[in-house]
């Protein structure tokens, strides 16, 4: 299969899924699942506030993997391969296991035990016509599906991040850079 950098969804093809619509019952609402970058502040290794996003429009594109109707259920796109790498076929694992990267208790550099946890975690966006409203995730920190990428200290900066494989479905990298 031929991998290109960009994402399985473009922005043109996103434009004719919205001017489209359902097409099966021709309701104009529909219901995005992506793939997107989020924080979370941790303290002791344990979540200390609330999931912020941390994406722009391209990555939300970028990270899309299926869309439906949330009326009568009609997938109208839908991609089985990593949102991340495209590894074929890598989806289904990836919403089912859990974080493979480590929560620290605290900083190993200064102990202090607030860190900024970057996570990629599985939205919902709903659109009303062209027209988005805010995304909304269900998934935290040990449930399946969100898959650690960076942790960083307020004081000492970076501590670790997945850098050698893909975050989401663990294949070997080099990986795709995504649009930014
Ligand atoms: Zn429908
Ligand atoms: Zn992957
Ligand atoms: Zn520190």
């Amino acid at each position: 299969m031929y991998v290109s950098a960009m994402g399985l969804l473009d922005a043109s093809g996103l434009d004719r899924l919205l001017a489209e619509g359902c097409t099966a019952c021709k309701g104009k609402k529909l219901l995005f699942r992506t793939y997107v970058d989020a924080r979370l502040p941790i303290a002791g290794a344990e979540p200390n506030g609330p999931i912020t996003w941390a994406y722009k429009g391209e990555t939300f594109l970028d990270g899309v993997f299926d869309v439906s109707c949330p009326d009568c259920k009609h997938v109208v796109f839908h991609a089985d391969v990593c949102p991340r790498c495209h590894r074929e076929g890598a989806l289904a694992t990836i919403l089912e296991t859990t974080n493979r990267f480590v929560v620290p208790e605290k900083c190993p550099q200064c102990d202090i035990p607030d860190l900024q946890y970057l996570a990629m975690i599985p939205a919902r966006v709903l659109y009303a016509g062209v027209r988005a409203e805010k995304a909304r995730t269900a998934t935290e920190l040990l449930d399946p599906g969100f898959h650690g990428v960076r942790v960083q200290c307020a004081t000492c900066g970076l501590l670790d991040a997945v850098n050698a494989k893909c975050p989401l479905c663990d294949a070997p990298g080099p990986i795709r850079n995504r649009p930014s």
